[in-house]
């Protein structure tokens, strides 16, 4: 699997990243994260064929293009159940802190944990990591974890929001992320890439070391 990675909303520095299967050209964005036209132009240039837009979880700064990409891609919105009524609620989804409050359209496909989807002959799976959020999810697709606010590289999300808990955070990072081979490459939803066997020896937060 192929993935580009944008940085649309800079004062957030949220990831968004466009993955896809170079055979097929099956697609999907994860956290689109502004109203950027770069994202619909990406799609369009490198010719893929999108299938989802999934959002890692329910805050702000990850679904203000969910509704740009519906508009001109005829495509399921997916999120985990625990974390769908922030889509449509600027309190829960915290965007009525922003500048702009964010009203994403609502999601098609709930995801549950150990859900797995298709891009091509690849399988892409949904692991549910809550502590950040209650429906925080990684997605894993070959060697390549899209963790959102679970895990950064030498630092984990912040659990004081509303639905955080650092105990839980740490017991999906530890029962569900730290399980996966050393050389699984983390791309999380902010902050450079990493890898489990890098995080598991010298994250401060969550590292055995
Ligand atoms: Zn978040
Ligand atoms: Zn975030």
């Amino acid at each position: 699997m192929k993935y580009k990675v944008y940085n649309v909303l800079p004062e957030f520095g949220t990831n968004t990243y466009l993955v896809w299967d170079e055979e097929s050209r099956q697609a999907m964005i994860i956290d689109p994260a502004a109203s950027d036209k770069v994202l619909v132009d990406e799609i369009k240039n490198l010719k893929l064929d999108l299938k989802y837009i999934i959002n890692t979880h329910g805050h702000g700064d990850h679904i203000g293009g969910n509704a740009l990409i519906k508009a001109n891609f005829d495509l399921p919105l997916c999120i985990h159940s625990l974390d769908a009524d922030m889509l449509l609620n600027t309190e829960k989804n915290l965007s009525s802190y922003f500048e702009e409050t964010i009203i994403s359209p609502e999601a098609d496909i709930l995801f549950k944990d150990n859900e797995i989807i298709k891009l091509g002959k690849n399988n892409v799976k949904i692991i549910h990591t809550p502590g950040h959020s209650s429906g925080g999810i990684s997605i894993l697709t070959g060697n390549l974890l899209f963790c959102g606010d679970t895990l950064f590289s030498e630092s984990v999300g912040r659990t004081d929001l509303p639905g955080g808990n650092f105990n839980t955070l740490i017991k999906s990072i530890h029962e569900k992320l730290f399980i996966l081979p050393d050389d699984t490459i983390i791309l999380p939803g902010h902050g450079p890439s990493s890898t489990i066997g890098k995080e598991t020896r010298d994250n401060p937060f969550v590292g055995f070391n």
